[in-house]
């Protein structure tokens, strides 16, 4: 018996200031469909006893009137600027998403990621620029009354572990380990979009390894991301639900596994938030079979 944990990169559209895929999910209705999504989700949550770990972006959760960016520098310093004049509220105000995740009959659990969603391996920014965006992360769920103590970074990019751990995380979630046994090791190393698809389909999901980071904070790695795309290629979602199948039978043989989402991608991507609730069902009943224990990260 192993465990399962689930965190989620808690976000709206401040995970897409650097890319601006925030414009053409705000025109799709993707933040204002999470409006209905979310309390859905949540309330599948409270009727299977499911604890999730929800890693917020602290801007996001902020007053808007409050909300400070002049620690950022570069290019995605007037990016987020330009997200905060321009987007719509449902956008980049999530509290009243926040608001429906801490309501839920069985108890969330909390934790940030990051400030801005500022990538913090991003060169233009200062080390004292990234000091005090954690600052500001962990004083935006202390504002809002939510835990701090873990923190899952941006599109995985761990860096600044030192100044992460004095910031006060004693947890991060890092990337996944590349695959270990069988053919996922030769599809590991074969090249572009041919090694892309071989993974897809052979590579065996990684089990979740926690460890002590060197620089302070104790570390987890991922398993796999729960999504195939808004724009899919063919295959793609049968090999996304091939890993998450294969991923679940790696728990059940004792390896603790670590899954993350989007809850922006339960509104975007067609047919995930069914698939999604099905797969909680199937996580619930393997739990209460003895099989695994599903635990939260924070
Ligand atoms: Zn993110």
């Amino acid at each position: 018996m192993s465990r399962v944990t689930i965190t989620l990169d808690f976000e709206c559209g401040w995970g897409a200031i650097g890319d601006g895929m925030w414009r053409t999910r705000e025109a799709a209705g993707v933040y204002d469909r999470m409006r209905d999504d979310i309390p859905r989700f949540v309330d599948t949550l409270g009727r299977l006893g499911l604890e999730l770990t929800w890693a917020c972006v602290g801007a996001m959760i902020s007053d808007p009137a409050e909300i400070r960016i002049d620690h950022l520098g570069g290019r995605f310093a007037t990016q987020a600027r330009r997200f905060l004049d321009e987007a719509r509220p449902t956008s980049r105000d999530g509290r009243d998403l926040l608001a429906v995740v801490r309501a839920c009959r069985h108890p969330q659990s909390f934790g940030s990621h990051t400030y801005t969603h500022v990538l913090l391996d991003d060169a233009d920014q200062s080390r004292d620029g990234i000091a005090r965006e954690l600052e500001r992360a962990r004083a935006a769920n202390d504002a809002t009354g939510i835990a701090a103590n873990l923190l899952v970074f941006p599109r995985n990019r761990a860096a600044h572990l030192d100044l992460v751990a004095a910031s006060g995380f004693h947890r991060v979630r890092l990337a996944p380990d590349p695959p270990t046994g069988g053919i996922g090791v030769i599809a590991a190393a074969m090249p572009g979009l041919l090694g892309r698809g071989a993974r897809s389909v052979f590579a065996r999901p990684s089990a979740a390894r926690r460890y002590a980071h060197p620089a302070g904070p104790e570390a987890e790695t991922g398993t796999d991301l729960l999504d195939w795309g808004a724009r899919p290629a063919i295959g793609k979602r049968a090999a996304t639900r091939r890993r998450i199948r294969r991923a679940l039978e790696t728990a059940k043989s004792g390896h603790p596994i670590h899954l993350w989402l989007h809850p922006f991608n339960l509104s975007e991507t067609v047919g995930l938030l069914a698939e999604t609730t099905e797969f909680l069902e199937r996580i619930a009943q393997l739990r209460d079979r003895g099989e695994i224990i599903v635990e939260g990260f924070a």
